[in-house]
């Protein structure tokens, strides 16, 4: 079996050693391809638009958590997303920051010290305040965890209504339930065909007034406009995005300015060349095995 590579060079410098060390065969970039029927895995973040040169391929890997990038693959290709474990864990502490930025009324804070004001506002307890995350996938469900440990009284919603420990969780049919008992709310979903734009105007309406959002999917899961409708009225107090729609958010945009919005640049996480090199190969021994294979997307769910 033979991996081909597409990305940056510093990935393929992490790479190389390690499949190597595991006696791996590895090819980086299309160029260096000699005999296309032998690559049976391509890692990448788009493939190239004609994948029928490579005739065995069997899997292309995401090399980021999410794969709405990606188009849909030919019969027989499985689509993997990357398990690197860092991923989870610094989308978990980005939206635990978030978190308490906004429960602690720190938009507000900052808007005060442009102006040197010396002003504090009522602190309150995280158990006070109710949380409640939209997906409770790999990482909805680790930022759950810690954010129940800092006292939050947090709910999940998922498409499964799947329980999960220590949670309070709501199926799909429970939406509006589930935002009515919503303060802060989280967005960790995939981007599909059914959570495109679902943070929009009937969303919003059903939150308790001056709630926060914090969004860490995708951009185009979210209305802005409808955000700053949301705000304007009070529905929503303050917001935290890491991804927007288009990225980068283009210089001039309200949101930068609007001291209610904090912006950043799509940092909560970056894979990891080591952790995603481990993930590749342990992709490629499944599939050698005939088992599972580690972070297998279902494409008709798009997840
Ligand atoms: P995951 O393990 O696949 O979990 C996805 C969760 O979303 C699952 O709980 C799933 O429900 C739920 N879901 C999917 N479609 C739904 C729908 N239509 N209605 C209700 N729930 C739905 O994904 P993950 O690893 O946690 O990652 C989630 C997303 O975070 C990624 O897809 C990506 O968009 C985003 N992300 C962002 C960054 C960043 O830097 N900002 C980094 C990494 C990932 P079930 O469990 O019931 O199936």
């Amino acid at each position: 079996m033979t991996l081909l590579l597409l990305g940056p060079p510093q990935r393929a410098r992490a790479w190389h050693p390690i499949f190597d060390a595991a006696g791996e065969d590895i090819v980086v970039g299309e160029d260096a391809v000699r005999d296309p029927s032998k690559i049976t895995h391509l890692a990448c973040w788009q493939p190239p638009a004609d994948l029928g040169r490579y005739p065995n391929l069997k899997a292309v890997i995401s090399t980021g958590a999410g794969v709405d990038q990606m188009p849909v693959l030919p019969p027989g290709v499985a689509l993997v997303r990357s398990l690197a474990p860092g991923i989870d864990t610094l989308v978990r502490d980005w939206v635990l920051m978030a978190t308490l930025m906004l429960h602690r009324d720190m938009p507000r804070y900052l808007e005060q010290a442009t102006r040197g004001e010396w002003r504090g506002h009522p602190p309150h307890p995280a158990s006070t305040a109710r949380v409640g995350i939209m997906g409770l996938g790999r990482i909805g469900r680790a930022a759950a965890t810690s954010l129940s440990s800092l006292g939050f009284d947090v709910a999940g919603w998922r498409r499964s209504g799947q329980p999960v420990e220590g949670v309070n969780v709501y199926g799909q049919a429970d939406l509006s339930d589930f935002l009515a008992r919503t303060d802060l709310l989280v967005c960790l979903l995939p981007l599909t065909d059914e959570t495109r734009g679902v943070l929009g105007s009937d969303l919003f309406a059903g939150l308790p007034d001056g709630a926060a959002l914090i969004h860490a999917g995708r951009g185009a899961q979210l209305d802005i406009e409808a955000m700053r409708s949301a705000l304007d009225a009070g529905r929503l107090q303050a917001a935290m995005l890491d991804v927007t729609d288009p990225e980068p958010l283009p210089q001039d945009h309200w949101a930068w300015a609007d001291p209610r919005v904090i912006v950043t640049p799509h940092t909560a996480a970056q894979t990891d060349a080591t952790e995603g090199a481990h993930h590749a190969l342990a992709v490629i021994r499944a599939t050698r095995d005939g088992t599972a294979l580690p972070g297998h997307v279902d494409q008709r769910h798009g997840y």
